[in-house]
């Protein structure tokens, strides 16, 4: 596949569940004026080869995609059906309005169940009176296969351990987007050999059911040894300014705390 300068990784949000900061919270990180402090809802924006991608329709969609300004949607990949990675989902309605047509979302087996469930009024809608719905044609994707064709790309998926449940993240080229997970299956770990960026779960430092706390995440990380890792769905725990490589908090180095709007060359 040919590249382009344009092809491009959008870190929508990096925030985990709640976002950051979460109301009521008074902490240090919560109250701080550092923007990249700020985390909108986990969700990400692949652009390449005039495609447009976006990776989950978290509940901060809207506010994201009036940020990004991102002009369409070709295609959207669920990483799993958790409410802080679903509950945009009307604001696909959107991008309905001025493109017309249906769009094609891609989830595993899980997603497929409980988007249905979750969203009765989307999936098995009955007469629509009012603001109209969002037109999603929801698929199932396999992801145990070695590459998926999605709106004429090619994405390797990435099966992914979530607490008791599977989750996916994706490769595309040399990049890997690797949100909520507790462990990474050694066949997933060998599909992400040699990306040079790696998008990888890091909620907080101390352990976590899951999610990967920071010395788990790190562990991944030397096993791929990506040149570059940014850490997402980040709580309040972890302040912009305090964690990285020679800071307060130091981190080896090429790993460093992802931040909202963060765009990365693929
Ligand atoms: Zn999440
Ligand atoms: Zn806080
Ligand atoms: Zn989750």
């Amino acid at each position: 596949m040919a590249r382009t300068s344009r092809n491009m990784l959008t870190i929508l949000g990096c925030g985990t569940s709640t976002g950051v900061p979460i109301p009521t919270c008074p902490c240090k990180v919560c109250r701080s004026r550092n923007p990249k402090n700020k985390r909108l809802r986990a969700s990400a924006w692949l652009q390449a080869e005039g495609r447009s991608l976006l990776i989950d329709t978290g509940t901060d969609l809207r506010q994201q995609a009036l940020r990004a300004g991102i002009p369409r949607i070709d295609a959207i990949l669920y990483t799993h059906p958790h409410s802080d990675h679903t509950h945009g989902i009307d604001e696909i309605r959107a991008f309905n309005f001025t493109q017309q047509s249906a769009i094609p979302a891609f989830g595993n087996a899980w997603t497929c169940q409980e988007l249905p469930a979750r969203f009765p009024y989307i999936f098995k809608p009955g007469p629509v009176e009012g603001g109209g719905i969002p037109l999603i044609e929801l698929k199932e994707l396999d992801p145990n296969a070695e590459r998926l064709e999605i709106a004429g790309l090619e994405v390797v998926p990435l099966p992914l351990q979530h607490g008791s449940k599977e989750s996916v993240g994706y490769r595309f080229e040399s990049v890997a987007y690797v949100t909520d997970c507790s462990y990474i299956p050694e066949l997933s770990l060998d599909r992400m050999r040699g990306v040079t960026t790696l998008v990888l779960d890091c909620i907080r430092p101390r352990p976590h059911r899951t999610h990967l706390a920071l010395d788990q995440a790190l562990e991944f990380i030397s096993r791929v040894r990506p040149r570059k890792t940014y850490l997402t769905h980040l709580g309040h725990e972890f302040d912009y300014a305090e964690w990285g490589p020679g800071r307060k908090h130091p981190l080896p180095r090429g790993v460093q705390l992802a931040y909202d709007g963060l765009r990365i060359p693929i």
